[in-house]
Parts: C-alpha cells; structure tokens; sequence
C-alpha cells in the first residue's frame, strides 16, 4: 500500500493573500482550520470585520466553486464560526464576496469578508 501523500496546496507566490497563509506577511489570525485562516481587515471598514480565506489559492469565489466545492464549504462553515466567535449572531452581520472589477476586488485571492458590530446601512451607497 502507497503511503498517504502530503497535501499540495495550490499557491501563487505573488499573491498577498497566499503570503499571509505561508507566515511571511504578519495578519491577527482569528480562526483557523485545516483549509481555511480568517485575520482582520488591515483597513476595517466596521468595528467588526475579518476575511475568511481558503489556504489554497483561488481567484475568486467562481474559481473556488467551481474547482472546489467541499473547500466552498469550508470556506462557508468558517465564516459563519468567525461571526458566531465575534459575536454577530445577536444582531446579525454582511457576509461579502467582492468579484471582478464592477465589485472593487482588489486581492485576487478569494475571501469572504464578514462586516458587522454596528448598523451596516444600505448595501449599496443610493446613486
Ligand atoms: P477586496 O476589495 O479585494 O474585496 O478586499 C481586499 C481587502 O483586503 C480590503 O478590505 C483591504 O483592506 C484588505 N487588505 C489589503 N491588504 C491587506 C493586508 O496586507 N492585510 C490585511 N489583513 N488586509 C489587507
Ligand atoms: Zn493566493
């Protein structure tokens, strides 16, 4: 019998995101699993907001559910663990997925960002 192979993870060495996962740039980790790593925002954009990633590196959340969907959910279970440990379960909270370029995605690596801790107002700013 073959001995169990090491997990390969898909990584982009110029990726921001995949940086954090591999320890070289420094992020207040707030959960994490065997697939997934969740740290805040280094820009919080509400008292209470963390991104919820996949350590493997997908482009997006279409890339992700489209070539992993047990990580999708991973990724999902994580979230919901992330706001349930910050405490928004109460009050409720924005799970997003920012995706291409009409959405402002500026780290083309996959994350979740979960907002909450005070009134998030309208989820789009009124044209
Ligand atoms: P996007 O616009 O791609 O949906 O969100 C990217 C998020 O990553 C932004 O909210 C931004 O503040 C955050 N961010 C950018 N660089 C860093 C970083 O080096 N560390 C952390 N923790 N967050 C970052
Ligand atoms: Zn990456």
């Amino acid at each position: 019998m073959s001995p169990p192979q090491p997990k390969i993870l898909r990584v982009d060495n110029d990726c921001l995101f995949c940086r954090i996962v591999a320890g070289e740039i420094p992020a207040t980790v707030v959960h994490e699993t065997d697939t997934t790593l969740a740290f805040r925002d280094i820009d919080p954009k509400a008292p209470v907001h963390v991104l919820v990633i996949p350590k493997a590196h997908h482009t997006d959340v279409v890339a992700l559910a489209t070539a992993d969907p047990a990580g999708s959910a991973d990724l999902l279970a994580a979230a919901a663990a992330v706001a349930e440990a910050e405490g928004l379960l109460t009050h409720g909270f924005r799970l997003l997925f920012n995706t291409g370029g009409y959405a402002g995605q500026e780290v083309f690596h996959v994350h979740a960002h979960v907002l909450g801790g005070q009134p998030l107002g309208p989820m789009l700013v009124p044209r």
